[in-house]
C-alpha cells in the first residue's frame, strides 16, 4: 500500500517520550511503510530487545544510531536519557547535547532510502523542524500529551487567565467543553515555571519549543477518540483538522515478552512477580509506581509506603530512589518494613514491567502519578486509578482521570512538584490519605462498582479502536494518506 513511504522518527530520550514514539513506530510499520528511528547507542541497547524482535517479525524498521555527545556538554559518560541524568539541573545541558544530533543527522541524510517523505519529532527537539524544512518534508510533532493538555496549554497561551489569579487561587480553565477547576500551582512548567536556576534556564528552550511548535505540519497523539471526544474535536477545528489521535501506543505490545521488555529491562524477575500476582484474588492488588523520573524524598516516599500497608491490601511498590536511595534503604531496613508486609506487598527497585503488571487480572487499582502514559495505560488496562500528580500536565491529566473519564479518585496532591526542588515541597500527601483513597477506590459498594464498570468500558474502548474499524486505526491511515498525498504533490512540482 504505502511501499514507497519513509517516516523519520526522531524521539526525545526520556522513558516517557522515547517509549511511546517506539510503540507508534510499530503501529505505523504495521501499515507497511518503512520506518528509521533516529537513536543513540545506550538507547538503542535499552529498547533493543523489543526493537529487534519487531524487526525480526519483518516489520519495516530501522534503527539509525547517532553518538550522543553526552561529555562535550557536561554530562557523564553515557547518559543518554532523562532518567539518568544525575540531578536535574543539567535538563539545559540534556537538550543542548541533543541538539547537536542535527550535524550528523544532516550528514547521513540524503543516504536514507527510499528518501524520508516526512519526520515525526518530539516537539522538545526544535531543531528537527529546520532539519524538515531544509529537506522540504512535513515536520510532524508528537509530544506524548492528551487533547485535554493541548487545548488547555493553547487556551491559557491566548487567555493568559493564569496571570490574573494567585499561586494557589482557583479559577477555570477557559474555553473547555467541561468547567475544570484548577490552580496556578498545578499548571505545567510553561506556566508555572518555579523559582530555581533550572528554572530560569528552562524557560528560553519551553519558549523557544512553543514557538516551533506552532508552526509544525501536524500533531501525533497518543489518545483515542472514544476516550477524550469532544477535547479532540476541539483541538483538530483549531489545527485545521491536522491532529491523529491514534493511540493506545501501548496496544502495540501483543505479547507478554513485548510487555515485559519494553522501556528497560525489568528490576524483578517477572515470572515471579506474575506468579505472586497469580496468587492474589482478582482485583485485589494495588500497583503503585510514580513513573519513571519523580523521585519521591525519603519523608514522603515513607507516607507512602505506611498508607498502603495501613491499607491492608496487598501491594506492588515501585521504588525509585534516585541519589536518594540510600536513605530510602536505611529506612526500610531499620523500620522493619518489608518484614511486616512480606507476602502482601511486593517492592520493585528500579524498572517494573508495568504495562505487563496492568495486564493481570489481580491489579485492581493504579496509583499513578499521571504521566500521559501510565494515565492512558491505566485507561487501556481497565483499572481504577489513585491519582497523585507531580508535575508537567500531570494536574491536567489527573482531570481528565477524575473529572472527564471518571474513573480515577484524587489522592489530594495540591501544588507542581518542580524537578530537583522536592524537599522544598515538603510532605503533599499524608499516610492517611493514601489508607482512605485505597479504601474508597477498592470500595465493594455501589460507587466503587461503577468506577469498575467505566473502567472496563474504557478498557474494551482502548483495545477495539487500534484494531481494523477502530477509529484510531482509521486515524492512522488518514495519517498516512496525508503524507503521501503531500510526497505525490512535492514529486508532481
Ligand atoms: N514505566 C515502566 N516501568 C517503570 C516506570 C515507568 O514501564 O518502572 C513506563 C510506563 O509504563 C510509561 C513510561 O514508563 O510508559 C512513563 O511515562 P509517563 O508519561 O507515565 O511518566 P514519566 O516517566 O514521563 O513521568
Amino acid at each position: 500500500m504505502a511501499s514507497n513511504l519513509h517516516f523519520l522518527v526522531i524521539p526525545l530520550m526520556c522513558p516517557g517520550h522515547l517509549i511511546p514514539m517506539v510503540d507508534m513506530a510499530k503501529l505505523i510499520a504495521q501499515q507497511t511503510v518503512a520506518v528509521t528511528i533516529v537513536i543513540t547507542p545506550r538507547n538503542a541497547e535499552r529498547y533493543g530487545a523489543v526493537l529487534n524482535r519487531a524487526v525480526a517479525s519483518g516489520l519495516p524498521i530501522r534503527i539509525l544510531k547517532l553518538r550522543f555527545p553526552a561529555l562535550e556538554y557536561g554530562l557523564p559518560e553515557g547518559c543518554e536519557s532523562v532518567d539518568d541524568l544525575p540531578s536535574f539541573t543539567l535538563s539545559k545541558n540534556f537538550f543542548d547535547a541533543s541538539a547537536k544530533l542535527q550535524q550528523p543527522l544532516e550528514e547521513v541524510f540524503g543516504e536514507l532510502k527510499p528518501r524520508p517523505s516526512c519526520i515525526i519529532s518530539d516537539k522538545h527537539l526544535a531543531w528537527t523542524a529546520d532539519v524538515a524544512r531544509k529537506y522540504q518534508i512535513p515536520w510532524v510533532i508528537f509530544d506524548g500529551m492528551s487533547c485535554f493538555t493541548q487545548l488547555s496549554t493553547h487556551n491559557l497561551c491566548v487567555s493568559k487567565s493564569h496571570e490574573k489569579v494567585a499561586d494557589s487561587e482557583p479559577f477555570i480553565l477557559p474555553g473547555l467543553p467541561d468547567s475544570i477547576v484548577v490552580t496556578k500551582s498545578q499548571l505545567p512548567g510553561l506556566f508555572n515555571p518555579g523559582n530555581s536556576a533550572r528554572a530560569k534556564e528552562m524557560k528560553s528552550v519551553r519558549e523557544h519549543i512553543r514557538a516551533a511548535e506552532l508552526g509544525a505540519y501536524g500533531t501525533i497523539i497518543n489518545s483515542f477518540e472514544e476516550l477524550e471526544t469532544r477535547y479532540i474535536e476541539e483541538y483538530k477545528k483549531l489545527k485545521q483538522g491536522r491532529v491523529w489521535c491514534i493511540g493506545p501506543f501501548s496496544q502495540s505490545n501483543k505479547n507478554d515478552l513485548d510487555k515485559a521488555q519494553r522501556g528497560s529491562k525489568a528490576s524483578i524477575n517477572e515470572h515471579d512477580c506474575m506468579k505472586w500476582l497469580d496468587s492474589q484474588p482478582p482485583g485485589s492488588v494495588i500497583y503503585a509506581c510514580l513513573g519513571s523520573l519523580t523521585r519521591l524524598t525519603p519523608p514522603q516516599f515513607i507516607e507512602l509506603a505506611l498508607g498502603l500497608e495501613e491499607s491492608r491490601f496487598p501491594f506492588i511498590l515501585v521504588v525509585k530512589g534516585g541519589s536518594r536511595a540510600e536513605e530510602i534503604e536505611k529506612w526500610l531496613g531499620e523500620d522493619g518494613f518489608e518484614e511486616r508486609v512480606k507476602g502482601r506487598g511486593v517492592l520493585v527497585r528500579g524498572w517494573a514491567p508495568q504495562v505487563l503488571v496492568l495486564s493481570h487480572p489481580a491489579i485492581g487499582t493504579f496509583l499513578t502519578h499521571c504521566g500521559w502514559n501510565s494515565t492512558i495505560e491505566g485507561f487501556s488496562a481497565g483499572v481504577p486509578m489513585i491519582t497523585w500528580p507531580q508535575f508537567a500536565d500531570q494536574f491536567f491529566n489527573e482531570r481528565v482521570a477524575v473529572e472527564v473519564v471518571g474513573t480515577g479518585v484524587a489522592v489530594g496532591a495540591k501544588t507542581v512538584m518542580h524537578l530537583g526542588e522536592e524537599d522544598e515541597a515538603g510532605i503533599q500527601v499524608k499516610r492517611e490519605d493514601v489508607c482512605r483513597v485505597a479504601k474508597i477506590i477498592m470500595d465493594e459498594g455501589r460507587e466503587g462498582e461503577e468506577r469498575r464498570q467505566k473502567a472496563k468500558y474504557f478498557q474494551e474502548m482502548a483495545r477495539k479502536t487500534i484494531e481494523e474499524g477502530g477509529s484510531s486505526r482509521h486515524n492512522l491511515k488518514l495519517f498516512i494518506e496525508d503524507i503521501m498525498l503531500h510526497t505525490n504533490k512535492g514529486l508532481a512540482g
